[in-house]
């Protein structure tokens, strides 16, 4: 039986995407303040377990690296390390912020020298994911990979170990000022700040 090529589950990925109104196409304004044509809210593709499960599925049959836990900091990453956790075979556990800080809680431990998968849904700086990765190795873990459904810095984003996406997109957000979707005049969406008008 002949597998899909990576570009070939990518196409599929940003199809279902678009079915499930994950990625949005218009005039959005993200968190940043900056303009885009697209928006993605990967919750609203989450949302059906079987989708989910199947990107998951796929992303898992990339990574290469041992793996004995799977870690995704909350909320982005909790229902991506699920998933994947279930494909790989290992435990899936969550980092949450406390006042500023990424913690470990809920009596999750990492034994010291478990290889450790960090996970996002959507990694734009990686910052989260940056910050899940000390609390694990402050516990004692190595981090193996980092991986997430959709890497929106255009493969321009580095961890030092080796990262996996489903689907990698160039950000193509500007200011206001030299936004051409502002020139022509359509509508801005604010996603962060309301609820996302759908047509
Ligand atoms: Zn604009």
């Amino acid at each position: 039986m002949k597998s899909a090529k990576p570009e070939e589950i990518s196409v599929s990925f940003k199809e279902r995407l678009r079915e499930t109104g994950a990625l949005l196409e218009g005039h959005f304004q993200l968190s940043s303040g900056l303009h885009a044509p697209r928006y993605f809210q990967c919750a609203r593709f989450l949302q059906h377990p079987a989708q989910a499960e199947w990107a998951c599925r796929e992303l898992a049959k990339n990574i290469e690296e041992p793996v004995d836990v799977v870690l995704g900091p909350a909320l982005g990453g909790m229902i991506a390390a699920y998933e994947l956790g279930r494909a790989l075979g290992v435990r899936a556990l969550f980092t949450e912020r406390l006042g500023e800080n990424m913690t470990l809680r809920r009596g999750f431990e990492i034994a010291r020298g478990e290889r450790v998968l960090v996970v996002e849904d959507v990694v734009t700086t990686g910052l989260s994911a940056r910050e899940a990765a000390e609390c694990v190795r402050a516990a004692g873990g190595e981090i193996a990979a980092f991986a997430s459904l959709i890497d929106r810095s255009g493969g321009k984003v580095a961890f030092g170990v080796p990262f996996y996406a489903l689907l990698t997109v160039e950000e193509e957000a500007l200011g206001p000022e030299c936004c051409p979707l502002c020139t022509l005049g359509i509508t801005l969406d604010k996603p962060g700040s309301r609820k996302v008008s759908m047509k």
